[in-house]
């Protein structure tokens, strides 16, 4: 507890120097700089090789500040009041008296917004008068962190200070809705979209399953672990690293278990450790077992999709 609040006073530090800082929250790990300045939010763009047109997620610890950047709407209220703090992330209409940094919009009207769950950075928003702006903390196109080691892996010394908070207990990235005409999902994620639909007039029910490419994290390569997978392995071959769901009685060294016993959640959060430990290991491809597509199932399949692409 001590140790937490000297670490996020060093946090506030760097941060109100324009500095970007890892940041933990229960979907990933975040890159976060001061929401309201240019040059912050251009570091982050440069530490990750981003491109300039991805814009970025900007997260919020309360209703009152967020009522400063966006226009908010019924259907807003009734989804941040059921579901936020939460792995739920909403494009909302900018304010014109907004000061929030083009940087992060790349000059849209529109806006990302989240409040994460993460007890130390909701703490960290509370004591700053800007939000932050946060994507994943790693290079593009990368796997995204779960923990401060991941973190340190992406950028090493490049980057200055991480707030280490532990593992993310959900392992995925958010869900992103667009509120902004009639509800959208734009992004698969940690939030199993069923209960968005519970509140949602049936007459959009249709749209809402269509899953398109609408931004940029659902280019068909993202995600990438660097080496070829897998999907839906049953047996190892020979020199692959066998990701499984199920304990298995035979033993085998390039066995990696993502759960004991399919449980969805665990295999989530478990995903992107193992994947990234797999690469590190030296393996030159990497088999998985098929992933239920239930819940936040679908989520994981649609990731894993995306990074058995080719580079
Ligand atoms: P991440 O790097 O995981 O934080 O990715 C953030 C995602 O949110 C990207 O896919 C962005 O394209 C998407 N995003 C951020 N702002 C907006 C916006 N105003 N409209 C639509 N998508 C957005
Ligand atoms: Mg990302």
């Amino acid at each position: 507890m001590k140790n937490n609040l000297s670490n996020i006073k060093k946090a506030i530090k760097y941060l109100n120097n324009n500095e970007c800082i890892g940041i933990p929250t229960e979907t990933v790990y975040g890159l976060a700089g001061n929401a309201y300045s240019d040059l912050a939010t251009l570091k982050i763009f440069r530490l990750k090789k981003r491109p300039k047109k991805n814009p970025l997620i900007v997260h919020y610890s309360n209703l009152q500040d967020l009522k400063k950047d966006c226009e908010i709407n019924n259907l807003f209220l009734k989804l941040y009041k059921k579901y936020s703090p939460g792995p739920i992330s909403f494009v909302l209409k900018l304010k014109k008296t907004s000061k929030i940094s083009n940087n992060v919009t790349n000059g849209k009207k529109t806006l990302a917004v989240r409040f994460p769950k993460h007890q130390l950075t909701r703490r960290l928003l509370k004591k700053l008068n800007y939000p932050l702006a946060a994507p994943s903390a790693n290079i593009s196109k990368r796997i995204s962190p779960v923990c401060k080691d991941d973190v340190e892996d992406e950028f090493g010394k490049k980057l200055k200070f991480i707030l280490d908070g532990g593992r993310s207990q959900i392992g995925l990235e958010s869900t992103i809705i667009s509120l902004v005409d009639k509800p959208e999902i734009l992004r698969l994620g940690g939030f199993d979209k069923k209960k968005i639909k519970r509140h949602i007039d049936k007459k959009y029910y249709k749209k809402i399953g269509k899953n398109k490419i609408l931004v940029p994290g659902q280019g068909k390569t993202h995600y990438s672990p660097g080496i070829p997978m897998r999907l839906n392995a049953i047996n190892i071959r020979k020199n692959e690293a066998f990701l499984l769901i199920k304990k298995r009685k035979e033993r085998n060294k390039n066995f990696f278990y993502l759960s004991k016993n399919k449980n969805i959640k665990e295999i989530a959060k478990n995903l992107y450790r193992t994947l990234r430990k797999v690469k590190k290991s030296g393996y030159k491809v990497l088999a998985i077992e098929k992933i239920p597509k239930k819940g936040i199932g679908e989520t994981i399949n649609d990731r894993l999709i995306r990074a058995a692409k080719k580079l």
